[in-house]
């Protein structure tokens, strides 16, 4: 054997990841994880269902899957969802087994979620690498949710209210970006390098589900 081919240690394997990205509603994660499936970036994106109703703007199995409260609640019945949460009135829930099936052939997982369900994530699965998104102010995060125009004022209040005490989990998260004014493409880039960086940890992250 050639001895110099060979290192005299062993490097660990690299085992796919899971990212969740979170932050205020409003903030922009779902903008930038559309970036990033437009830029081809090699991950899964999982697909939340949800019981709210589709914005115009939507699309059905790209944005969510739009499900009836019906079958919500019988996918929750069948213990389909690695986290389940009601948001604003609306239940949302992520497949638990599309994550375990992604991760299992080695491509690493996206998902997008609220605050509280990051912290729920976390207490399951301590491996997952935990991104928050953050506004450059409150008073652009206030202009984004108005541009959106989807609710009335008293839910747009109660979504600021909220990302107020939202902000104040940052430090139970990894990472923080600020998600510029029309720099979608850096907030992707940014979780990129993230990620990338991830895989050279001496020590990996190991997701058991
Ligand atoms: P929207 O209805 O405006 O798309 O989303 C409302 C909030 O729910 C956002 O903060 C969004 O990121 C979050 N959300 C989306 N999918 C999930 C999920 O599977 N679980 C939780 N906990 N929140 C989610």
């Amino acid at each position: 054997m050639d001895e110099h081919t060979v290192l005299p240690i062993q490097l660990p394997e690299r085992p796919a990841v899971l990212i969740v990205v979170s932050g205020p509603s409003g903030v922009g994660k779902d903008a930038a994880i559309k970036r990033m499936r437009d830029l081809r970036y090699p991950f899964y994106f999982l697909v939340t269902n949800t019981t709210r109703p589709k914005r115009s703007d939507e699309i059905e199995g790209v944005d969510y899957h739009f499900v009836t409260k019906e079958q919500f609640l019988e996918m929750q019945q069948r213990g389909e969802f690695l986290e389940r949460a009601v948001v604003y009135g609306y239940d949302y829930g992520n497949s638990k087994r599309e994550v375990k099936e992604a991760l299992a052939r080695g491509q690493d997982v996206i998902m997008r979620i609220d605050v509280q369900g990051a912290a729920t994530i976390k207490r399951m699965v301590a491996d997952a690498i935990f991104i928050f998104l953050l506004p450059p102010s409150m008073e652009i995060l206030e202009a984004r949710l108005r541009k959106r125009r989807t609710e009335p004022e008293d839910y747009l209040r109660l979504r600021l209210h909220a990302a107020r005490l939202e902000m104040n989990e940052v430090d139970k998260f990894d990472y923080a970006i600020v998600n510029e004014d029309d720099a979608l493409d850096e907030t992707a880039e940014l979780i990129y390098a993230i990620i990338r960086a991830e895989k050279y940890r001496v020590k990996p992250r190991r997701v058991n589900l």
